[in-house]
């Protein structure tokens, strides 16, 4: 399932990746990068749908992104803990298997505490991934160039970085399409997440960052350690 790529961007429940970052996603897997998808948790704590259905919807919205492959690892939903060795060491094995150059990530600001939880166990298990010494059966040591951590659904984010998803946002509006559990008003018991209000407030906050840099579309990161040059333009350079 995990196979060596370019990039990997981590969520805590199904559907984070692609409202915090689906239109970067899709703008480098458009420019020729192979980017790998991981869920922490399956979401099962949602008011709506259930771990295989959410998993089915995350599959079909890794499709609309374009990504090579996307991995639920089970950790528990509502009980993400950097503190946990055992949650740790099965990151670490995923982030060796991949052994990406960037990694994307929840920012640690976002009042879901699987969120924050779920910042600092990446930036935990980026770096233990590193250390030759932690864990050697996981995998050859390796450690991402840059991680850059990604806007929470109910964050206001001062971003360092603002990319331009513009050219991308149809193939992220579809992937937020695909998890009907969670956003169909239609679909079930009524959540502030099918409200309809939900989506547009992501829309808007996207469109306000766009805006920031002069465009349509937006998504906004902070950066964990400094930004490396040379890794932000192999990361959003032209291939193509
Ligand atoms: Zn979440």
């Amino acid at each position: 399932m995990v196979a060596r790529c370019d990039v990997i961007a981590v969520g805590a429940h199904p559907d984070d990746v692609e409202l915090g970052c689906g239109g970067t996603v899709a703008r480098l897997t458009a420019s020729g990068l192979s980017v790998g998808v991981v869920d922490l948790s399956a979401g099962e704590l949602g008011t709506r749908g259930d771990a295989a259905m959410r998993r089915r919807e995350a599959d079909e919205a890794a499709r609309q992104l374009g990504v090579a492959w996307r991995v639920c690892t089970e950790l528990p939903d509502g009980g993400l803990d950097p503190s946990d060795e055992r949650q740790v060491s099965t990151l670490v094995a995923v982030l060796r298997q991949g052994a990406p150059r960037a990694l994307l990530a929840p920012d640690t600001g976002d009042s879901h505490p699987d969120h924050g939880a779920a910042a600092a166990l990446v930036q935990r298990a980026a770096f233990m991934a590193g250390v030759v010494r932690y864990r050697p059966e996981l995998g050859a040591p390796c450690r991402p160039r840059l991680l850059l951590n990604y806007a929470g659904p109910r964050q206001l984010l001062t971003p360092t970085l603002v990319v331009d998803v513009s050219r991308a946002y149809a193939a992220k509006s579809a992937a937020l399409a695909s998890h009907a559990s969670q956003f169909d008003p239609t679909g079930g018991a009524p959540t502030h997440l099918a409200s309809g209000f939900f989506l547009a407030a992501i829309e808007g906050r996207d469109r306000a960052c766009g805006n920031v840099i002069g465009s349509e579309f937006g998504e906004g990161f902070t950066a964990c350690g400094a930004l490396v040059a040379d890794e932000i333009a192999w990361l959003f350079g032209e291939r193509r």
